[in-house]
């Protein structure tokens, strides 16, 4: 099942995508929250009756007469792992992490597919990570890892934009990892039942239609549920948490000479079975002061 989160007339609210188009939950199931981490946090009753609503319902809404909006529009928390493919280890020369290694983006960084990612005033060393991200779908702590599967509520593409000179220039990621509009995440949410084993899909990023990424989440040198145990041996996931796996190899600040979006370019990500994330890259607006 694809979960989505869509606008339209003016509403945002959540659905279910199939082939004909979206069923508006709000309409099919009045009863269900609206929102996609209350509605994850209300648990597997929740997801049967929207599932049932969905093949009962006829209605369809078109793509075309709607926004899709990042699945999570606010995820509690958004964990993140670097040096986690073995390919990209391999092209940054660093040394294999014997334990993962965990940063965070702010949640305000989250932006839908289609929206601009903005290069920031402060830098021109924007790039590129495409990433498989998994969403936790239930407040959990000492998840096993043989376990953890329990808690996903699925699987959905994260782009893990990255300001590389913000990043390395300090000990912490977290200032060059979280600029506005740097994580996008969609175009949905797919169940685990439609994705199956998380370790065998595709991961494919292209600039310009250049491909510059391509990879297998068999590649993970940490796997989706070792991520699971490792994060909640120190605190609680809650519903709508998004852990975005790490980027394989291909990245332009690897190339030589490191080649930064600008402006102009537009950055897809394909993972199996997860669809396409693209998105443009703009010039960060004048607007954006806020105060
Ligand atoms: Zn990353």
């Amino acid at each position: 099942m694809k979960l989505v989160t869509f606008t339209q007339s003016g509403a945002t609210r959540i659905g279910i995508m199939d082939g004909e188009g979206v069923v508006d939950l709000s309409a099919a199931a009045p009863d269900l929250p609206t929102e996609m981490c209350a509605f994850l946090a209300a648990g597997a009753d929740a997801l049967a009756s929207a599932r049932r609503a969905a093949e009962k319902s006829t209605a369809r809404l078109a793509l075309a007469d709607m926004t899709l909006e990042a699945p999570i529009l606010r995820p509690p928390k958004i964990l993140a792992v670097g040096l986690n493919y073995r390919d990209h280890i391999e092209e940054t020369g660093m040394k294999t992490p014997e334990i993962p290694m965990i940063f965070n983006k702010q949640s305000t960084s989250v932006t839908g597919p289609g929206k601009g990612i903005h290069v920031p005033r402060a830098s021109d060393q924007v790039d590129y990570e495409g990433e498989l991200g998994v969403v936790i779908g239930r407040y959990c702590r000492h998840v096993p890892k043989n376990r953890a599967a329990e808690v996903v509520a699925g699987y959905t593409i994260a782009h893990d934009v990255s300001v590389r000179d913000w990043q390395i220039r300090v000990p912490t990621f977290t200032m060059g990892k979280s600029f506005d509009t740097h994580c996008p995440l969609g175009p949905y949410l797919v169940t685990p039942d439609e994705v199956g084993d998380p370790h065998t899909l595709d991961l494919k990023t292209w600039v310009n239609g250049e491909l510059r990424q391509s990879s297998n989440t068999c590649q993970l040198l940490f796997d989706c549920f070792e991520l699971i145990e490792h994060l909640s041996t120190s605190f609680t996931l809650e519903p709508g948490d998004v852990i975005s796996t790490g980027t394989p190899s291909g990245v332009g600040f690897a190339m030589k000479p490191p080649n930064y979006l600008k402006p102009g370019d537009t950055v897809k990500i394909a993972i199996d079975k997860l669809g396409e994330l693209e998105n443009p890259v703009v010039a960060e607006p004048e607007n954006t002061v806020r105060m």
